[in-house]
Formats: structure tokens, sequence, C-alpha cells
């Protein structure tokens, strides 16, 4: 059960490189603010699964750890984020990725969202992990195929081998945590993301996190980080 549901948080943005810990923060940020996730990624993996249009042309560009061109993301996020559940605030996770998204949404936001008299700025957070500690994150990732419970077989294992604690089920290994596919994704963060996080640096918009510390502690300083900007910011 969500805790703090009453306040409006606006948009929180995470951005760090794969692996470092975006969708596992933001599970927690959910479960305590009560706001939706909004993970691009997983919103690209269920249109593979389901076969659309959108998963047929994604489906080969993830398979080689390369973006999805930014004409087809700006089409599922701008649907999500006009659903209503997103009124009070959404976690952005694995969006924006680009130069280009980040001003796509920084106008979506102005326009389309919040109306100037109720407006919150995003909270802006990167998660800092070095590159081997990613690399020892991404090869022991495991999903539970019922839940989608993520755990790491070298950090955060399951009490039984390879099968969920909450439902036992069994688990799946993304197609994209392959070794070969792991280095095509830390290129693309390192030649087009990389430039979005100096953008939110530069307009003093960007916390900084060190988030090679255990899960909790990571949270706990990204909850401090929030509910400061939510006295000073809304
Ligand atoms: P991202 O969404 O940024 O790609 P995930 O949240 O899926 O990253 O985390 C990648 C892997 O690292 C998962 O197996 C997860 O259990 C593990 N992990 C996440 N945060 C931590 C942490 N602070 N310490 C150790 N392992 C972590
Ligand atoms: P993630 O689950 O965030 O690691 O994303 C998995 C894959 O989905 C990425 O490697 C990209 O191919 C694609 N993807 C997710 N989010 C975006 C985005 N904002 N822009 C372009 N491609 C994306």
């Amino acid at each position: 059960m969500a805790t703090d549901t009453a306040r409006k948080i606006g948009p929180v943005i995470l951005l760090g490189p794969p692996g470092a810990g975006k969708g596992t923060q933001s599970k927690k940020i959910v479960e305590h603010y009560g706001i939706p996730q909004i993970s691009t990624g997983d919103l690209l993996r269920d249109n593979v699964a389901l076969g659309t249009s959108l998963g047929l042309q994604a489906k080969s560009i993830m398979a080689r750890g390369e973006l999805v061109p930014d004409e087809l993301m700006y089409g599922i996020v701008g649907v999500r984020l006009r659903n209503l559940d997103c009124k009070r605030g959404f976690v952005l996770d694995g969006f924006p990725r680009t130069s280009a998204q980040a001003e796509w949404l920084e106008n979506f936001l102005r326009i389309e969202v919040f109306d100037k008299s109720d407006k919150c700025p995003p909270i802006v957070i990167q998660l800092v992990v070095d590159y081997n500690q990613l690399l020892v994150r991404l090869t022991g990732r495991r999903t539970c195929l019922a839940c989608g419970r993520v755990y790491n077989l070298h950090l955060n294992p399951p009490l039984v081998s390879e099968s969920c604690d909450d439902d036992g089920s069994k688990f799946y290994i993304r197609e994209d945590d392959r070794e070969e596919v792991i280095s095509s994704r830390f290129n693309a963060y390192e030649q087009q993301t990389r430039q979005v996080v100096n953008h939110y640096r530069d307009q003093h918009q960007l916390v900084a996190i060190n988030a090679d510390r255990p899960v909790e502690t990571v949270t706990a300083h990204i909850f401090s980080v929030i509910d400061r900007h939510c006295v000073h910011g809304c």
C-alpha cells in the first residue's frame, strides 16, 4: 500500500545507463507515492509480445541494443501520459533517451499535462553506477514470468534458485542482456543519452545519486530528493 498519496508529486525522471536500477527504484517510488511507473522498455516489450505494428518495427532494433526512432516513441509515451492516473505525477523509466525526446517532453509537459497554474517542475535523478558493476547487474538480471519482479542472481538472489519468492514462477532472461548486446546498449547510452544528462545538468535540474549502494539506501536517498523538491518545487 502506498503511504504518501495525498499530495501532488509531478514528473520524476530517472536517468542512468542500462542496469543502473531505474526499474527497481521506480517500483519503490510507485509503492511509496502511489504514482505510476512509465517504463518505455516495458511498453515496447509489450508491443513486441502482442505483435502490434510498433512492436514489429521495434523488435529487431531492440534485439540489436539500439534506440527505437524518436517518432515512434512519442506516440506511446503521449498516449500513456495522457492517462488520468498520471495527473498527480508519474515516474519516467527509460525516457527521455535522446536530446530530441527531452525537448519533446518539455513541450508536452508545458502544453498538455499540467496547465500553467498547476505545474510541478520535473525531478530529474541520475543513477550513477560504474560500467563493471553494470555488467555484473545485467548478466545476473532475472525477471519473474508471472509478476515481473526483478531479481539478480549475483546480488539479490531468490530464496529458491531460479524461481520467484512471491509466486514460485520461473524466470526469464531478457534477450538484450546478452554480453554482445549489452555493449551496444552502453554505446547508445554514451552516444545519445549522455547528452540528455548534460542538458538537465546545464539547466541545474539534475540530482546525481551514487546508485552503487544497497537498494534500500538508494531508495531512501531518492525519497529525500523527492520530498525536498515537493516542499520547494510544487
Ligand atoms: P534498469 O531498469 O536501470 O535497467 P534494473 O532496475 O532492472 O535496472 O536493475 C538491473 C539489475 O540490477 C537487476 O537484476 C536488479 O535486481 C539489480 N539491482 C538494481 N539495483 C541494485 C542495487 N542497488 N544493488 C544491487 N543490485 C541492484
Ligand atoms: P530498457 O528496458 O529501458 O532497458 O529498454 C530496452 C530497449 O527498449 C532499449 O535498448 C531500446 O531499444 C528500447 N527503448 C526503451 N526506451 C526507449 C526510448 N526512450 N527511446 C528509444 N528506444 C527505447
